[in-house]
């Protein structure tokens, strides 16, 4: 694919709002039912306009409004904020104090570069196919715990559009969460921790919580692919010792000597695992080794997701909009399928430029076949490029959350018959 170049944004994002963005749907994701009054007219919006102008607390009337503003004011980015105390637009002439973000989304946002360190490929803001694993791995460890430890249900995964993905936790309950509780939440899925200077991040001790272990189950079914062959973690004398520097001494010697007699990096890992399973085998030798977990922890601090803490915890923290386009790389946030986790390619999806293309094409195409000349308004253009699949992806998210909806208030009506 050609090379994306940002001067095309002012010809191009005209288009991308009043063709392909997803207007309609959109509008039913942050309406939330139109449960709670003003919910939507209490939301901010940000635009970022050329030259990084930066417009914080927009807010709407209606999903409509929000539609024809994005189609005049045509933003390089969009960001969504909080669900205010008051309108978003007057936070400037309320009496100080009272102007509050109410609710939000959960978000976590995790970013490649905070993986330099366990990165042997790429770096900053550059990714690969090689390690964009890593961020298969952080989903899947992420939802599962969030699904079946937090006992959430909406969660909404989206590629950022350059190099990380956001999750945004949409449940009712959820979004009501204070800061302190988003905090623990986020305490509770971090394991990798400690700065540049902290050699040894993941430290495990008896007893192993089941978070844990199920998080060591998901990395596992990764590790030899991502680890041992793409990314060779023991492929050289320098590469192993970064890894045996979070073995224990008593373990660190012996692995360094047999080491260099084995042939790649699957055998050491072998090596390295055997030994460190041998000491977690209950009533061999009577206590004469302690149980390590160090294989745990090299996996662990390897791959686990790493979470900025500050992005979840602060209610009226700002995050990229889902189907926002990246200004750098033209690339579209879009939610991305966990049925298909393993096939998303970050190098697959489409730029705003690739689907204007298709759209010139596909048009190109239809006046010839009908012999059209008049261009009609098409609402539904998306459906004739390659966003559409990732378009269907978010409806069945609200769809899913629609239904829930729905089920909620038909059994509360019947509760209310009974009595
Ligand atoms: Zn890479």
């Amino acid at each position: 694919m050609a090379e994306f170049d940002p001067a095309a944004l002012p010809e191009l994002l005209p288009v991308f709002y009043r063709r392909l963005f997803p207007h309609g749907v959109y509008g039913r994701w942050l309406g939330y039912g139109g449960v709670v009054k003003n919910y939507f007219q209490l939301r901010e919006f940000s635009f970022t306009l050329r030259d990084d102008v930066y417009l914080r607390f927009q807010c709407f009337s209606s999903p409509q409004e929000l539609e024809r503003e994005l189609q005049k004011v045509n933003p390089y980015k969009i960001d969504i904020g909080a669900v205010y105390s008051h309108r978003p637009s007057q936070h400037s002439t309320i009496r100080l104090g009272t102007f509050q973000p109410r609710e939000k989304e959960l978000v976590f946002d995790i970013d490649m570069t905070d993986y330099d360190d366990v990165r042997t490929c790429c770096s900053s803001a550059e990714i690969c196919s090689k390690c964009w694993t890593l961020m298969t791995i952080a989903v899947c460890v992420l939802d599962r715990a969030l699904v079946e430890d937090l006992g959430v249900r909406h969660r909404l995964w989206v590629y950022s559009g350059r190099r990380g993905v956001h999750c945004w936790v949409c449940d009712d309950t959820v979004r009501k969460w204070s800061p302190t509780l988003r905090a623990a939440a986020v305490e509770y899925l971090t394991l990798v921790k400690g700065g540049a200077e902290t050699v040894k991040k993941v430290n495990l001790s008896e007893p192993i919580h089941p978070f844990i272990r199920r998080s060591v189950n998901v990395v596992e079914q990764y590790f030899e692919a991502y680890a041992l062959e793409g990314q060779d973690i023991l492929g050289s004398p320098e590469r192993w010792n970064k890894v045996l520097a979070l073995v224990p001494e008593e373990h660190r010697e012996v692995l360094q000597a047999e080491f260099p007699k084995k042939r790649d990096s699957v055998q050491r890992w072998e090596l390295l695992k055997g030994r460190m399973e041998r000491t977690r085998v209950s009533g061999s030798g009577a206590g004469k080794s302690t149980p390590c977990y160090a294989d745990w922890e090299v996996m662990l601090q390897f791959c686990f997701p790493r979470l900025d803490i500050n992005v979840s915890k602060g209610v009226g923290h700002l995050l990229k909009s889902p189907f926002s386009v990246h200004p750098k790389t033209g690339r579209i946030s879009v939610p991305m399928d966990l049925q298909r986790l393993d096939q998303f390619d970050p190098f697959a999806v489409p730029t705003i430029s690739s689907l204007c293309q298709e759209l010139d094409a596909a048009s190109g195409d239809r006046e010839q076949d009908s012999g059209e000349t008049e261009p009609k308004r098409h609402v539904r253009d998306y459906k004739r490029t390659s966003l559409a699949p990732y378009v269907r992806v978010f409806e069945q998210f609200v769809e899913e959350m629609e239904h829930v909806r729905r089920g909620e208030l038909l059994r509360r009506s019947d509760l209310q018959g009974d009595f």
